[in-house]
């Protein structure tokens, strides 16, 4: 059976079930009516106030073949109406979110950046600000009843210093919450890993781990390549698992892949202690 989220499933198809939004499908309506839609279209707002549901009516009532001119109202039946409701018209593509359009940059982008400094700082931020979707954001993020602080945030796109996420009594549940939020993770200044910093190595592993199950795209700065980041101390013998990840984790293949949150299927995180 193939996947479709809900949102997807109970969109609504037509202007008239479009709830909330009035004056914005009366002037569509309006427009289209009186042969006078213009060349182009921008809805900006919130999250889930039905920017894409709109749009895709729209598209649907200017291709809608239940006449020979476009149609305030799509008929829902005609092969257009049908094609882009399955999602598989070729007029009509839609690039979910936004993110995966952002996310083709990252395809043309160094994600990995040795040494830690100025320079791999400036690139961090050139990255962070074609990914974010929106404005800055509270930095402060609330997991679990406790607060862990970014450098900045917008949207699906966080940027974390390495010792905000991996120096304190991080778990693997808040980088499971964090991987669920966010699309895109940016790292700051991973350092060589040794046995007096084994802890850190520990929580690092495991962040990577679950940033890769849910295919989180990560950029960094570490002060050397992966796989000399952590080659001596406790279990640093199965750190080549870790380096292996990351360096897929640069990988085309893997940028390609959708973010994986609770609402798509994947297969399940392991937790280890
Ligand atoms: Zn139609």
């Amino acid at each position: 059976m193939s996947y479709t989220v809900l949102a997807r499933k109970y969109r609504p198809q037509r202007f008239s079930e479009v709830i909330g939004q009035e004056h914005v499908t009366r002037t569509l309506q309006n427009a289209i009516a009186q042969g006078r839609s213009a060349h182009g279209y921008i809805f900006s707002g919130h999250r889930g106030i039905g920017k894409t549901t709109v749009a895709r009516i729209l598209a649907a009532a200017l291709n809608c073949r239940s006449k020979d001119h476009p149609v305030p109202e799509p008929c829902g039946v005609c092969e257009s109406c049908v094609e882009i409701r399955a999602g598989n018209s070729v007029d009509v593509i839609e690039i979910d979110a936004g993110i995966d359009y952002r996310l083709r940059a990252l395809t043309h982008m160094s994600t990995y950046h040795t040494p830690t400094g100025p320079t791999s700082e400036a690139a961090l931020r050139r990255a962070f600000e074609a990914m974010a979707s929106g404005p800055d954001e509270d930095v402060h993020i609330a997991i679990d009843g406790r607060t862990i602080a970014a450098k900045r945030r917008a949207g699906s796109v966080a940027w974390f210093d390495f010792a905000a996420l991996c120096a304190g009594p991080r778990s693997q549940r808040d980088y499971l919450e964090l991987a669920q939020r966010f699309a895109v993770l940016l790292v700051s200044g991973i350092p060589r890993l040794s046995a007096a910093t084994a802890d850190q190595a520990r929580r690092f592993t495991w962040l990577v781990d679950i940033l890769y199950d849910h295919h989180v795209k990560l950029l960094a700065s570490a002060d050397a390549a992966a796989e000399e980041l952590y080659v001596d101390g406790p279990n640093a013998q199965d750190f080549p698992r870790t380096v292996s990840r990351l360096i897929e984790m640069r990988m085309r293949d893997y940028m390609a892949l959708p973010h994986a949150t609770n609402e798509s299927p994947r297969e399940p995180t392991a937790l280890r202690a």
